[in-house]
């Protein structure tokens, strides 16, 4: 009786993985995943150590190098994380350079871009800045795993529970400022429930407390930097002169900091600036007669992000999450675009890039893949008919 050496055994434990194949006698096929290298990390603003760690860490676990570039604006948390992950490796006996981060703006993010020794650039931030990227990185044939701007709806049907619709988009829509990508920024409402549903919801803008985040019971902080105060006052210009009505705010908020007015507004879904993504606490109110009509004013903008319907019908339900439904990547149904971002796979379609982080596969992103087809023997059953002496 035949004996198996160890490496038939070996082969043998292979052939149980779901990605070993058999290739024809004595021959074996394998999918055989290696890490990359080097993978760059481009972050914004406003997760300013979160999404580094959605992509360092399962880049890390793959067994990759990861180069990190923090936003301009918040080196202090670049170079607070970056001792913390040192400290880690350093205690384990590992070099800490697997991790290194820089601080500084475009310049460093080009040479990211541009660098063939980085096969991997995962670039979070506004599609303006992503697409460049992209074609910088694509040019030079690496990968780009892309998370940009959203322009997030919630749509409110006529059976919605109106309490806790209200509740999710004052929190959707207020929280962080109006400074998430998964903010709601466009409110969809069905006409009968239009404006019961915006009195209520303008009763409870009134109660939001303005202030330092950092005091209890604040809800709403400042912007970001004076840039983004001044983006919030253009932003309601162009509103005022394409037809939209302010119901609520509106103005910056003369005060030291960059604080301004939860902003509820009016507004056709045709004017183009509804098709932008406003880094602020801006909501714009739509009114709609059927749910056809809304999933195409959902989808109709050119971010595909997170969008979510409050209803209590399975069809519509249905409806929304299939093929005809919402077009974004994160697809909620009676809670809001924001809040329940990671643990499945974060990300979104078109001009928000198409890009995953997290979820189940999200790890092939960050290796390469080699299919290795081995002989163990001594035959090439290709090679019939020649005579090689
Ligand atoms: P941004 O595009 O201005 O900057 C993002 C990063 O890119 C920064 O680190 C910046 O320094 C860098 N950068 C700037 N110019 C560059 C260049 N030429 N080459 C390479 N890198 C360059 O974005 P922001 O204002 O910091 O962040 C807000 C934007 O990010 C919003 O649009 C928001 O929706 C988006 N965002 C998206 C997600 C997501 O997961 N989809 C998460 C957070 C933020």
């Amino acid at each position: 009786m035949h004996q198996c050496t160890q490496s038939e055994k070996n082969i043998e434990s292979l052939l149980m993985l779901p990605s070993v194949f058999f290739a024809g006698p004595n021959h074996m096929m394998m999918e055989v995943w290696n890490p990359l290298g080097v993978v760059g990390v481009i972050t914004a603003f406003n997760f300013p150590c979160a999404v580094l760690g959605w992509n360092a860490c399962i880049a890390l676990v793959c067994g990759n190098c990861v180069v990190w570039k923090g936003a301009p604006t918040t080196p202090l948390i670049t170079i607070a994380m970056t001792k913390i992950v040192a400290s880690v490796f350093e205690k384990n006996n590992l070099p800490s350079a697997i991790f290194t981060a820089f601080c500084g703006g475009a310049e460093i993010g080009q040479a990211i871009a541009l660098d063939t020794r980085i096969p991997l650039v995962s670039f979070t931030g506004s599609t303006k800045v992503g697409q460049m990227v992209q074609q910088q990185v694509s040019a030079r044939f690496g990968k780009c795993l892309l998370e940009l701007s959203g322009n997030n709806a919630i749509i409110v049907m006529d059976d919605a529970d109106i309490p806790l619709a209200v509740r999710s988009v004052l929190f959707a829509a207020v929280g962080t400022a109006g400074q998430r990508c998964t903010t709601c920024r466009r409110l969809l409402l069905h006409e009968s429930i239009y404006q019961t549903f915006l009195d209520q919801l303008v009763e409870v803008y009134k109660q939001v407390r303005i202030g330092d985040p950092m005091e209890k019971g604040t809800l709403l902080g400042p912007l970001h930097t004076t840039a983004s105060k001044e983006s919030f006052l253009k932003g309601i210009q162009n509103i005022r002169s394409q037809g939209g009505k302010i119901l609520l705010g509106g103005s910056a908020i003369e005060s030291e900091g960059n604080f301004v007015q939860p902003t509820i507004v009016e507004i056709s879904p045709a004017a183009p600036v509804v098709r932008e993504e406003l880094f602020g606490p801006v909501l714009y109110a739509m009114k709609f007669q059927t749910l056809k009509e809304a999933i195409e004013i959902n989808n109709s903008v050119p971010q595909g992000l997170s969008s979510s319907i409050f209803t209590r019908k399975p069809d519509a339900i249905f409806k929304w999450i299939g093929p005809h439904g919402s077009d974004c990547g994160i697809v909620n149904v009676n809670i809001p675009t924001n809040g329940a971002e990671i643990g499945g796979a974060f990300g979104g379609e078109k001009a928000t890039g198409g890009g995953r982080e997290a979820g189940s596969d999200s790890w092939k992103q960050y290796m390469r893949r080699a299919t290795c087809t081995i002989n163990y023997g001594s035959e090439l059953p290709l090679a019939q008919g020649i005579n090689f002496g």
